[in-house]
């Protein structure tokens, strides 16, 4: 499996590495380990998903932005969250379609559509068509995969390294 396999895999299809508004972040599987948390690596990297209700995010609406636990990208914003229910934090739609990647799963029996940060391929969640209007999107997202940052915080500088 070549190393950046999830480019190209943005939910038109149409993005090309150099069209992204981002570097690439790209680490080998022991520098992430070394840098995440075990639970965060799992989600993150082994595509596990966290028990329902365990995040604390999943309880936040405070205004504010969420950016991969990964590489701090912005992924989605407290306007498009809402309470599904499912006890994972829940949007209606990205911050920005360029930031997200899509690929079929078929791990259950039914396929479903995982996403992931385009900028570190960190495994996010998974997408239902059984959410709110406008969208009718369920964007079911890892606690762990997401970073909060609160309205007036400055956002992280976007993770170039292990050491950075
Ligand atoms: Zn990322």
């Amino acid at each position: 499996m070549p190393a950046i396999w999830w480019l190209g895999a943005g939910r038109t299809g149409l993005h090309a590495e150099d069209s992204l508004p981002f570097e690439l972040l790209e680490l080998s599987e022991r520098e992430w380990r070394d840098l995440l948390s075990t639970d965060t690596y799992r989600v993150l990297r082994r595509e596990r998903t966290e028990p329902a209700f365990s995040s604390p995010l999943d309880g936040v609406y405070r205004d504010g932005t969420y950016v991969c636990a990964g590489c701090f990208l912005p992924l989605f914003s407290s306007e498009h969250k809402y309470d599904s229910g499912t006890g994972w934090p829940s949007f209606w739609q990205p911050i920005d379609d360029r930031h997200i990647g899509t690929r079929r799963d078929f791990r259950l029996i039914i396929p479903r559509t995982e996403y992931h940060c385009a900028r570190c391929g960190g495994h996010q969640g998974h997408v239902f068509d059984d959410g709110p209007e406008p969208t009718g999107q369920r964007w079911c997202n890892n606690g762990l995969a997401l970073r909060f940052v609160p309205a007036g915080e400055a956002l992280p500088a976007l993770r170039t390294g292990v050491n950075g």
